[in-house]
Order: C-alpha cells, then structure tokens, then sequence
C-alpha cells in the first residue's frame, strides 16, 4: 500500500479569479509537478486520485444556505460575471463548477482517508474563509468546513488545524458550538491582517467551549514563533480531545516571500510542523490525516512548500534546502507563471529579521492558558 494520497485532478486549474487576482492555481499545480518529478523513481508508490467530479448540491448545502448556492449557479452562467463577496471574490464563467470540484476533492481525500488510515494531500483544497451564506476572502465554497461537518454530523470527532497566515473564520465560526471539533488556528494577528478576528478569548461556547484555540502572531513572527506555539500546543490538545481525524489547513501565506501578509515563516518551519502533526496523527489518530493547501501568493513559496509537504507525507527524505530544482519543472514554471522559478528546494539562510523574542512567545502561551485554563509546559519542564 502507498504511504500517500494525492488528490489532483488537472481541473482544479479552472478555479481562476481573474488574470490579476493574486490567488493562482497555477502553484498548486506546480507543487504537484515537482512532488511528481521528485517520486518518481521512488520504490513505494502514491496513490493518485486525479478525475474528480464536482460535489452534489447535497453536499454543499451541508453547511452553505441554499439561496447562496442558487446565487453562485446564476453568477456562474452570467455574461457579466458579479462579484461574489464585497470585492475580493469576483465569479467567472462556470466558477459553481470549479469550486465544487475542490470541495468534492476534499470529500475525496476524506474518504481515502477513512477507508485506508493513511495521509491524504489536496493541494488546490482550503476555502477557509467562505461562509454558509456567502463567499469571502477569494473563497467561494467551504471545502474544510463541509468535510469537517460531514464527521461531526457523523458524531465522530475531529481536531481542524489551520497555519494559514488568515484566521479560519468559516470553519471556527461554522462549528463554535461543536464539541466534536476542535479547531486550532495559527494565524497573522487579526488587528493587522483580513479577516480581523481570531483572538485568544474566542474560545468557543456550549459543546464548544474550550474547543476553539486561536494563536494570533504578531507581525514579523517566523519559523520560532510557529513551531515553538505548536510544540507546546498541539500535542496536549490532540492527546486529550483524541481525534478520530485530522484536518489540517497548510496555507503557505504565512512564508516570508509571500506579497499579502507580514509573517516570516520559511520551509525550515513548514517541515517541522509536518512532521510533528504526521508523527501525532499517527499517534492519536491512527494516520487518519487530510492535508489541504489554502492561501499562498507567491509561486516559489506554494510549490517549493507544498511539494516538501506531500515528501513528508509519504515518507520520503527531504532534499536539502541548497538541493537543486528540477531543470524541466523550472522551465515550466516559467511558462506557467512568467516569473524566473527559483533555483533550489530551500530560501538560503534565513534571512536577518528582527524576532518577537522568547519572551513574546511565552506571553502568546500564558494567555492562552489563562483563556483556556489548561497548561502548556515547555517541553523541557
Ligand atoms: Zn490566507
């Protein structure tokens, strides 16, 4: 059996906002290309899931509002295609159809996920943002949240995960009251970055309360901050809730080459915190782990990280940050994007960056233990 699923269908590439939207299927893409190019001489295969056809209005009406929906299938057919949202999400011709294929992606991997208790990776999935009743922050359906209400509605538990520098806000918002999900966000200060909320006193309500964690980073914060509030975060939480899945939301806009945000984090972090949650899934959740991309502005950033995701994955080493890319996969990146794709697997050295310093990360960890009333030691107390 294969260590690894991938969910690629090469029509995720359909899902365009525009030829100067920021958001690009394109790195998606490349990122699956270069995980390709990198196994594909490897001794255990990977399963790929690659035709996936759109999810039912079933499925979607799961957690969005029918009148959403039918709002979305008219803009899709539109001769003017209408903004979706206040200004960040425009529609496109047959955009009802693109976004349901990524969330039928999700619901793919999910069910892989299920039937076989190993990893499964979506890169074109994460649509953290779009809510029941309309889209949000270049999200148009919720493929996160609606696999993450197809397991609470199925009374199983599941720990959503989301380092996407944006606060989840569909997905924490969607289950607040759950006390099946518990949902840990990672993410760019809310008083500094879109969607403005996220802040360590959102910590759920009813069934909920308690279950909700927010870890707003301020400006500036990088690989330490992310992995030290990881480590001593995550693994308690997952060990005492025990998630019968993992969903994890791994965004790459928070690298420190990304045009839309302020956070610093590099591969170096990215690997760290994939390895710990693929070592912790297989701990408390018998490998049952669905990975998804989500935001990520900057092509370099999206594919050289998620490529190093689907590695760790599926069990495979890591190439060394000054390992060279590619040849082929480095010309089609310039085709792709325009841009000279960049040389190697890693950034270089990190680079020369003012930190928020140990004692702002231990501040971060006491507050969030004052608003959840649990203690988060450092590993070495
Ligand atoms: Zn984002």
């Amino acid at each position: 059996m294969s260590e690894l699923a991938v969910i690629w269908d090469d029509r995720f590439t359909d899902y365009r906002l525009g030829p100067d939207h920021p958001f690009t299927p394109e790195s998606r893409k490349l990122a699956v290309e270069l995980f390709r190019a990198t196994v594909a001489s490897g001794e255990v295969p990977v399963t790929w899931i690659d035709r996936v056809e759109p999810a039912s209005r079933e499925a979607l009406a799961s957690f969005h509002r029918p009148e959403y929906l039918d709002f979305v299938d008219a803009a899709s057919r539109a001769e003017v295609p209408p903004l979706l949202d206040g200004g960040d999400t425009p529609a496109f011709p047959g955009c009802y159809a693109s976004a349901a294929r990524v969330v039928a992606g999700t619901e793919r991997g999910l069910e892989s996920v299920l039937a076989e208790g190993r990893p499964a990776f979506h890169p074109a999935g994460g649509f953290h943002h779009a809510r029941p009743d309309r889209a949000s922050g270049f999200c148009i359906f919720n493929d996160v949240a609606i696999a993450v209400g197809r397991l609470a509605r199925a009374g199983r538990r599941v720990a959503y995960i989301d380092i996407d520098a944006h606060h989840g806000d569909g997905v924490m918002y969607g289950f607040y009251d759950s006390g099946r999900v518990l949902d840990i966000d990672f993410h760019q200060d809310g008083r500094t970055l879109f969607p403005g909320t996220g802040y360590t006193g959102e910590t759920g309500r009813g069934d909920g309360a308690g279950l909700k964690v927010n870890v707003p980073f301020p400006p500036g914060s990088g690989d330490a901050e992310l992995t030290t509030v990881f480590g001593r975060v995550v693994p308690p939480l997952l060990r005492s809730f025990r998630p019968e899945v993992i969903v994890l939301q791994h965004g790459v806009d928070g690298h420190v080459g990304d045009p839309l945000t302020a956070l610093q984090y590099t591969t170096r972090g990215y690997d760290e915190v994939d390895r710990t949650i693929l070592a912790l899934a297989r701990e408390v959740s018998v490998g049952r782990l669905l990975v998804t991309g989500g935001g990520g502005y900057d092509a370099a950033s999206v594919s050289r990280v998620l490529a190093r995701t689907a590695l760790t994955l599926s069990g495979r080493p890591l190439p060394m940050a000054g390992d060279p890319l590619p040849e082929p996969w480095r010309a089609d990146f310039w085709e792709r994007c325009g841009t000279q794709a960049p040389a190697t697997w890693g950034e270089g050295p990190a680079p020369e960056r003012r930190t928020a310093g140990p004692e702002r990360i231990d501040k971060l960890v006491l507050e969030l233990e004052e608003e959840l009333g649990q203690k988060f030691p450092r590993p070495d107390q």
